[in-house]
């Protein structure tokens, strides 16, 4: 059963409409300033099918940057109602604006998505992402109210006011950031109460990459099921890709984005299955729309049918940003490659850092990794044994010997938001 009638949409209907909407698109963009001048020349009549969006040029970061804040609306400022932007991971934000249109065609893409997470109507829907600019905030929030769920506005972080109310309320949905989730385990059973007998079932986990290990982590931890959801502001926010029920990668709503992956050195679609980075078109959205956005995520199209049969191509986790890559000894190196292995082995806590350092003329890795309470014994030799073993299997995994650092658990400092999981010290003065 699905929530929307385009969900059940074959591939040959799907191909249709994103022909058509593509050039409406096309069409529409060429209102606004930056459009109208880059696609000056373009005809739409070159558009015959979705395939030959591989004619329009690319947008990037720094495009939305220089036309900050309003060069890419299509239509007078009068029309917009709401505005976010994004967390600025990477760099300076950059603004998307919405018309009332906009909003009502996001939230119902949102409500979709957790439709088919197995969310219903009757479900309590908790929101621990932080409201205001960002997008986790108001998409999740006005996705749930439009399946109707209870929403509980919670904000991010007092752990303690979090957990009342999801008793008080019998919270059965919370979204929460994966980094967060993992803390938020560890405080609910600090706390004093078990997890297992906590009313809710599902978490809608996205908005940072983790890998499998760390959603079956979450899984087992809080005993809930976790979907993975993913968005990103240029794209609305949430709802742009998410996991139905079966759990083998996320669906791209396709009625409202076409989605590419191409090779980040050539520009060039890379073959189908292979690992590149996200390009993504909104197909619907009137007063902001993006054309061949490159998001810098890195993932691939899974191929073949998922078994709840919509057809909407599915991508895998995002394997990292490609501005998360760093390079040591001459290997490149993902930090979601650490993750994997860290979140792999029981005696690991649940967080970690890890710190680019300049050991004599050498760039170096130094991953500081929280143990487990139980695990943290005063026997030194345990203790050495562990950090061995970790920095022998990271090494198998990234092929340089990371430093090893056990330290307790909790005392790595934990960010309200997204974790930072990447810090550069090369430049700071180092031991030697
Ligand atoms: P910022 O790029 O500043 O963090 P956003 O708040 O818009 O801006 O976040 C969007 C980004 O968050 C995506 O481009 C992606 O890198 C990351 N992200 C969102 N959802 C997921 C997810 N499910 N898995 C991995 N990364 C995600
Ligand atoms: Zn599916």
């Amino acid at each position: 059963m699905y929530y929307h009638p385009e969900e059940s949409f074959k591939r040959s209907e799907l191909d249709k409409l994103q022909t058509e909407r593509l050039r409406a698109v096309v069409e529409n963009a060429k209102k606004s300033p930056f459009y109208g001048s880059l696609l000056k020349d373009f005809d739409v009549s070159e558009l015959n099918t979705a395939k030959d969006i591989t004619k329009l040029p690319f947008t990037t970061k720094d495009d939305l940057r220089s036309q900050y804040p309003y060069g890419l609306l299509t239509r007078p400022l009068d029309d917009f109602v709401r505005l976010h932007a994004s967390s600025g991971t990477t760099g300076s934000p950059t603004a998307i604006l919405y018309t009332q249109n906009d909003i009502d065609l996001w939230a119902a893409l949102m409500a979709r998505s957790m439709y088919a997470a197995g969310i219903r109507r009757s479900d309590v829907l908790q929101n621990t992402s932080g409201y205001g600019l960002f997008t986790g905030g108001l998409g999740i929030h006005y996705g749930s109210e439009r399946l109707g769920c209870l929403t509980v506005p919670a904000g991010a972080g007092n752990t303690r006011r979090q957990i009342k109310l999801i008793r008080d309320f019998n919270v059965t949905v919370l979204h929460i950031i994966p980094s967060f989730a993992l803390y938020f385990a560890q405080k609910v059973a600090e706390e004093g109460f078990d997890p297992a007998e906590m009313p809710w079932k599902i978490a809608l986990i996205g908005a940072e990459p983790h890998t499998e290990e760390t959603r079956q982590r979450i899984e087992e931890l809080m005993h809930i099921k976790a979907y993975n959801s993913y968005g990103l502001t240029e794209m609305n926010g949430p709802g742009v890709a998410f996991e139905c029920t079966e759990q083998s990668g996320m669906h791209v709503w396709e009625d409202a984005y076409i989605a590419e992956i191409i090779d980040p050195a050539t520009g060039e679609h890379v073959p189908e299955g292979e690992i590149g980075e996200l390009v993504m078109t909104t197909l619907t959205r009137e007063g902001m729309p993006i054309i061949r956005y490159r998001t810098r995520d890195l993932t691939r199209f899974i191929p073949g049918q998922c078994a709840c049969g919509r057809e909407h191509r599915r991508i895998d986790r995002i394997a990292g940003r490609v501005d998360d890559m760093f390079i040591v000894k001459g290997v490149n190196i993902y930090p979601m490659q650490i993750e994997q292995v860290l979140m792999s082995m029981p005696e690991v806590g649940q967080n970690y850092v890890i710190e680019l350092i300049r050991e004599g003329f050498m760039d170096q890795i130094r991953v500081k990794v929280e143990v487990k309470e139980d695990y943290f014994v005063e026997d030194m030799r345990v203790l050495q044994k562990l950090q061995k073993s970790i920095a022998s299997r990271l090494c198998n995994e990234v092929l340089v010997t990371p430093r090893v650092e056990l330290v307790m658990h909790d005392s790595i400092p934990k960010t309200a938001g997204k974790a930072i999981r990447v810090v550069d010290l090369r430049d700071k003065e180092e031991e030697g």
